[in-house]
């Protein structure tokens, strides 16, 4: 054995711990679920790097997760025999948070309990929850496949610093011990580490066991017989896979669970889609929408794509060719029967069964959304909106992006308009509330709601009582510019070019523009002349009913809003 040495925690793992026990109090139970929940992630590792290596296994493949209680010392174990930690993995995983946009975390952290808890879920800083309900954390390990005196002992007791040893180990894998405080002995219980365990975590795949209680009869005459533990291990959940298992076998809890379980997200899934597909390519889709943004949604190395299992085997996270950029909010599992165990990013990327099962996540995910959207329920309803108020700007990026499913996305789009200040109506909305005569959907761009309702470029389409969709968010009108109609009708920008009102436009007013174009010719010309540096032409409107003038774009132009985009973005 080395001596132990002592090492200091990053100085945000020493706030987040601060953090952690501070704030999630009110809901101890969640180490269980995050500690079982590591155990699992270690045995899919091991798995996965078993498919190359199978001596890792040491001729034990029977991979489960162990929990123990020790009612004299006070201690709840979870031991896996997945893949283990060297010294140097205790050291930069136990003592770091390496996870990129952590300074934006730490920065984000209110004081406000709730959601400051809800920000920890987002970025999976699982292990130190143990701290919530330890005083003191043993966390025993060896690596699989390194020899027996290669083993480390990590001890904390979650604030400043930690020890790290090397001691001889003979199992594989990895033990956590939590050494509880006074006030956390209720998880000495194994009937409510049960309940616990069944709650958060039913779903993981592989066993979950505990000694198996039993009545003992008391060995004297007249005395009471009591419950003791045997030395026979019980699993205690269901151990398979949850997306293997019929949909009706499966509560709304154990998907919810489920999801938080794979998202590192805490709030509810808003919806789940659960399906076999069958067919030339074989596969399971297991679905999520949330109903929070994560921070890293727009971030360039943002964590998109789903988890890819082959025949129930884990291949990777993230696995970005299963869904389109513009899905990227979607959370969920995979399980091919069709792609090799040894499937590469590099090999994904070319394959045609990744290809069909990309183009039917994204058939799923645009029928559930329509499926929110088109719902008479009213909760349904609401977590459209939810949705929309989330992740409608990065729906549109699919405008651009997906050409196949243009016309669905469009379907899905909502927007403020003239006649709602809410962001509710869709195209099709629109289409039915046109007037005689009217034949283009009209829409305007930008900066905010109150500059585009108050945009003289309006005042002819409120004359007439026609609405105006406005459009704020930044990608509007990049978007926009690859939707050029909506069902047969034409989608027209009223700051672009000769705003053409067709036969909404009374003779009179054809008339008296020419007549006004006509007279006012000499103060046009001088106009052009003055401002030819700054404007392509000057010419006669009848768009403006109170104000004298304004500036539109040419119809093939930049507008404005797009302009000043660009020039930000340094172009
Ligand atoms: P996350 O699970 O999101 O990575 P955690 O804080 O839960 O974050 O765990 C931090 C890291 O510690 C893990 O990524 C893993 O490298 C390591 N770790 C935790 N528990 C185990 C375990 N039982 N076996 C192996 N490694 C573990
Ligand atoms: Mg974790």
């Amino acid at each position: 054995n080395t001596p132990s040495k002592t090492h200091s925690f990053q100085a945000e793992v020493s706030q987040l711990l601060h953090l952690v026990t501070h704030s999630l109090y009110s809901n101890p139970e969640i180490f269980l679920r995050e500690l079982v929940s590591n155990a699992s992630d270690a045995c899919d590792k091991l798995r996965f790097e078993g498919l190359n290596n199978a001596a890792l296994y040491e001729n034990d493949s029977d991979l489960a997760i162990r929990i123990t209680l020790d009612k004299t010392k006070k201690t709840l174990t979870i031991t896996d025999n997945g893949i283990g930690l060297t010294a140097q993995d205790a050291i930069d995983n136990l003592g770091t948070i390496a996870k990129s946009g952590t300074k934006d975390f730490m920065s984000k952290l209110s004081g406000d309990q709730k959601a400051d808890a809800q920000l920890i879920g987002q970025f999976g800083v699982g292990f130190y929850s143990g701290f919530i309900v330890a005083d003191k954390i043993t966390v025993e390990s060896r690596r699989a496949g390194a020899p027996i005196s290669e083993g480390v002992r990590w001890v904390s007791g979650g604030t400043g610093d930690f020890t790290v040893e090397t001691i001889e180990r003979a199992a594989r894998g990895t033990s956590v011990i939590l050494h509880l405080r006074d006030d956390a002995e209720q998880y000495l219980n194994a009937w409510q580490v049960k309940q616990i365990v069944n709650k958060y975590s039913d779903h993981i795949s592989l066993p979950i066991q505990m000694y198996k209680e039993a009545w003992q009869d008391a060995k004297e005459e007249n005395q009471p017989g009591e419950m003791v533990t045997t030395d026979e291990w019980e699993t205690i959940n269901s151990a398979s896979a949850l997306w293997t298992r019929p949909k009706k076998d499966i509560t709304d809890e154990q998907y919810t669970e489920f999801y938080k379980h794979i998202s590192h997200d805490f709030t509810a899934p808003l919806a789940w889609a659960h399906n076999r597909v069958e067919g030339s390519t074989e596969y399971t889709q297991l679905l999520f929408i949330p109903a929070q943004a994560p921070q890293d949604l727009y971030y360039r190395d943002s964590k998109t794509g789903l988890k890819l299992y082959v025949k129930r085997v884990f291949i990777m996270d993230d696995a970005e060719n299963l869904l389109p950029h513009y899905l990227r909010f979607v959370k969920g599992v995979i399980d091919s029967a069709d792609l090799p165990l040894n499937v590469s990013r590099e090999l994904l990327q070319e394959s045609r069964d990744v290809k069909t099962i990309r183009e039917g996540n994204t058939r799923r995910i645009l029928s559930t959304l329509e499926q929110l959207a088109n719902s008479e329920d009213a909760t349904e309803q609401e977590k459209f909106r939810t949705f929309y108020a989330q992740f409608g700007a990065v729906l549109k990026e699919g405008v651009a992006e997906d050409t196949g499913n243009r016309d669905k996305i469009a379907k899905l789009l909502r927007f403020a308009s003239t006649t709602s200040d809410e962001v509710s109506r869709s195209f099709a909305d629109y289409k039915a509330s046109m007037i005689d005569g009217q034949e283009a959907i009209y829409y305007i761009t930008a900066d905010g709601l109150a500059a585009a309702k108050h945009s003289p470029q309006l005042e002819v389409f409120r004359k007439k009582g026609i609405e105006v969709l406005l459009m704020t968010d930044r990608i509007d009108e990049w978007a926009l510019g690859y939707l050029t109609e909506f069902e047969g009708t034409p989608l027209q920008s009223v700051t672009k070019g000769a705003v053409d009102l067709g036969k909404l436009q009374d003779d009179d007013e054809k008339k008296a523009a020419e007549s006004a174009a006509e007279q006012l010719k000499p103060l046009l010309d001088k106009l052009e002349a003055t401002l030819k540096d700054k404007a392509k032409n000057v010419r006669i409107t009848t768009r403006l009913v109170d104000s004298p003038a304004c500036l539109v774009a040419d119809e093939h132009d930049l507008s404005p809003q797009l302009a000043k985009m660009f020039k930000q973005m340094g172009q």
